[in-house]
């Protein structure tokens, strides 16, 4: 679980809503939710031989998809094949959509999808998929590429259209939006209205399904609000590996500082080592955290040195497998708030 490379992350800190401000109220200042999808059809062209052998897979039957090809004689499961980028999507589409459709994921759990080179075999999966569900701004940058090496013809959904970015720097968003209550309900509406559009039939079962996500997830934001209720917002600042935490900062009240900006050179040695302590030390930090998608060795010298504790794991760019804490996106948020407000709790407590 060591992320090959440093993404451009670094810095990137957020403060909260007003108080007492409501989800639907924090969805009413995003923009609207209007479905982008960028029809990738008849774009393709000079297919290499293993994302043919793909493509030519039988289609599925069945599905109330207008305009769709003519039943193959091969039969394949029910459901319209959906791709999404990574495991958090997955989970936001499987919300949404239930058996509706089968949905693969090419970066799996506990999986860093900054970075991701596709086997053949998933190249061959985006051949028969009918829509491919991204998160954008910016998180997948390999994308256009895997597209156009494919034979990828189907849709290609944004899920973060409708959600109000962040910027880690002018004209740098920041793709984290998963990491909020009110952004996965924005996301899973937009992703609701693009499956609706490949399949009319459903309309009505995505409806109910996506307005019970979106009250379980206000439901988790009130959660999290309460448990940080005893510490006052100048006391909620915490370490983490990267800077993939500005969205629930910007809910929650919490100040994020990513371990690397506290010394962006990046190059190892003493020297570094000694910046990122004493800038542990100045931030008035309760505790740091580990994720699931960065290396831990860098945080654990730095809680040595600095006596400030690991207070645990939280999970950034990707699920945990479905026995771990953050199964889907919902456990994942639930997860990642209550081991912070247990740390700043603990920590306000004791000093
Ligand atoms: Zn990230």
């Amino acid at each position: 679980m060591t992320r090959r490379a440093p993404c451009e992350h670094r810095g990137a800190v957020g403060f909260g809503l007003e108080p007492g401000q409501s989800l639907d109220q924090s969805l009413d200042q995003s923009p609207g939710l209007a479905t982008t999808l960028s029809s990738r059809r008849g774009l393709l062209a000079g297919l290499g031989a293993t994302v043919l052998a793909g493509a030519c897979e039988p289609q599925q039957a069945g599905t109330a998809i207008s305009g769709a090809p003519p039943a193959p004689a091969l039969a394949s499961p029910p459901g319209l094949p959906v791709m999404a980028t990574f495991s958090i999507l997955a989970d936001i589409v499987r919300e949404v959509a239930g058996d509706t459709v089968r949905i693969s994921t090419l970066v799996e759990a506990d999986t860093d999808a900054h970075h991701f080179e596709p086997s053949p075999t998933q190249m061959a999966a985006i051949g028969r998929a009918r829509l491919l569900v991204r998160n954008g701004l910016g998180f997948e940058g390999w994308m256009d590429r895997l597209v156009e090496a494919g034979s990828f013809s189907g849709r290609i959904l944004t899920a973060t259209d409708g959600v109000e970015p962040l910027y880690m720097r002018p004209g740098r968003p920041d793709p984290h939006a998963w990491q909020s209550w009110a952004a996965v309900s924005a996301m899973a509406a937009t992703v609701a209205r693009g499956l609706t559009t490949e399949s009319p039939a459903a309309a009505s079962l995505m409806a109910g399904r996506l307005a019970d996500f979106q009250a379980r997830a206000a439901d988790g934001q009130a959660r999290a609000r309460a448990a940080l209720a005893p510490v006052p917002v100048e006391r909620r600042v915490v370490i983490v590996p990267h800077a993939s935490f500005g969205y629930m900062g910007r809910e929650l009240g919490i100040r994020f500082i990513p371990l690397g900006s506290l010394a962006p050179d990046r190059q190892p040695g003493a020297g570094r080592l000694a910046r990122l302590v004493r800038g542990v030390r100045s931030s008035g930090a309760a505790a740091l955290f580990a994720d699931n998608v960065s290396g831990d060795s860098l945080l654990d010298q730095v809680a040595r040195e600095t006596g400030v504790p690991v207070a645990g794991r939280l999970y950034s760019d990707a699920l945990s497998g479905p026995e771990g804490p953050a199964g889907t996106i919902l456990a994942l948020l639930a997860h990642n708030s209550q081991a912070i407000a247990a740390a700043l709790v603990a920590a306000q407590d004791g000093g």
